[in-house]
């Protein structure tokens, strides 16, 4: 992403230009998935390839500076870097410790070499002790042989109890469960000069982001109201233990009643067109390279 710095001036109240770019939409396998010729792998509609989900927040922070806000590095994040113009991470919130959802971190050294500083990674006890386990060579970087080309990253542990103050946005943890697995979705809200949640939001804030989700807890339920925009889990239509169903999730969309839900973590059981025509007004599936903004949607 090369956007212009703004520099020095007179320091706007809040953030702005905020977008929440989806890099992908897809399930864990993603979509085509490896040898199958269902309708859906061999769609010529570019919105049923979908790469496995994440999320990139964009945004100018209070200062004039751009900023970007991962949440979570798939394994296709390369990719999906390369396709969507990204030239920075300030920051990444994990979600969980799903292969899915991690097996990107590798690549966010490049965004290490461009910015010339450290990246900020965000997680709870488990994901961050996963992350130590599989990356080693980034976390016990003093143990390389050769010490060349590793991502820099400053790790912060996250309290699910505890919203994070960072570049201008409150993100406060929601708590959900993915089957059995206690996950985080995140609630995003803009701050005002006086760090208080802004009376007004720019963009598609106030958001939740709520991927890999099959029930959302009681005390949760508070944390999901007056929404602008939410991102919800919707796999397919056949039950699955730890991902909502169509039904499951238009029934939780429903109740939370944000101004706009939009669908990720999709499966090849779900066609794109099809599946979008019979959702409610304010509801809609996700794809790859959406981009949610200002009440206005593109590509
Ligand atoms: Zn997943
Ligand atoms: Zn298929
Ligand atoms: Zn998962």
């Amino acid at each position: 992403m090369r956007r212009r710095q703004i520099g020095p001036g007179p320091s706007p109240m809040s953030v702005r230009d905020v977008e929440l770019l989806i890099l992908g939409s897809g399930t864990s396998a993603g979509v085509p998935i490896i040898g199958c010729d269902c309708d859906v792998c061999c769609s010529d509609d570019p919105r049923d390839t979908r790469t496995r989900t994440s999320a990139a927040l964009r945004f100018v922070d209070p200062g004039g500076d751009d900023r970007v806000i991962l949440l979570d590095t798939s394994p296709d994040l390369r990719e999906q870097a390369l396709r969507h113009d990204l030239w920075r991470c300030d920051a990444i919130l994990y979600t969980h410790n799903h292969v899915d959802h991690t097996f990107g971190l590798d690549e966010v050294r490049r965004f290490n070499a461009v910015m010339q500083a450290p990246i900020h990674l965000y997680a709870e006890k488990p994901t961050m002790e996963f992350l130590h386990r599989v990356y080693q060579h980034i976390f016990r970087r003093q143990d390389n042989v050769n010490d060349s080309f590793v991502a820099t990253i400053m790790p912060h542990l996250l309290d699910a109890d505890r919203p994070l103050d960072l570049h201008g946005l409150r993100l406060t943890p929601v708590r959900l469960m993915h089957g059995r697995l206690p996950v985080l979705g995140y609630r995003i809200d803009a701050l005002d000069e006086r760090k208080q949640i802004a009376a007004e939001q720019p963009g598609p804030l106030p958001l939740a982001y709520c991927t890999d989700v099959s029930t959302i807890p009681p005390e949760s339920w508070s944390l999901l109201t007056g929404l602008r925009t939410l991102v919800l889990d919707m796999l397919r239509y056949r039950k699955h233990p730890t991902h909502m169903t169509v039904d499951e999730s238009l029934r939780a969309a429903g109740q939370i009643a944000a101004d706009r839900t939009w669908f990720v973590h999709m499966s090849h059981d779900l066609a794109h067109a099809e599946t979008d025509a019979q959702l409610p007004a304010s509801m809609a599936l996700a794809y790859d390279g959406l981009v949610i903004g200002d009440g206005r949607t593109s590509r």
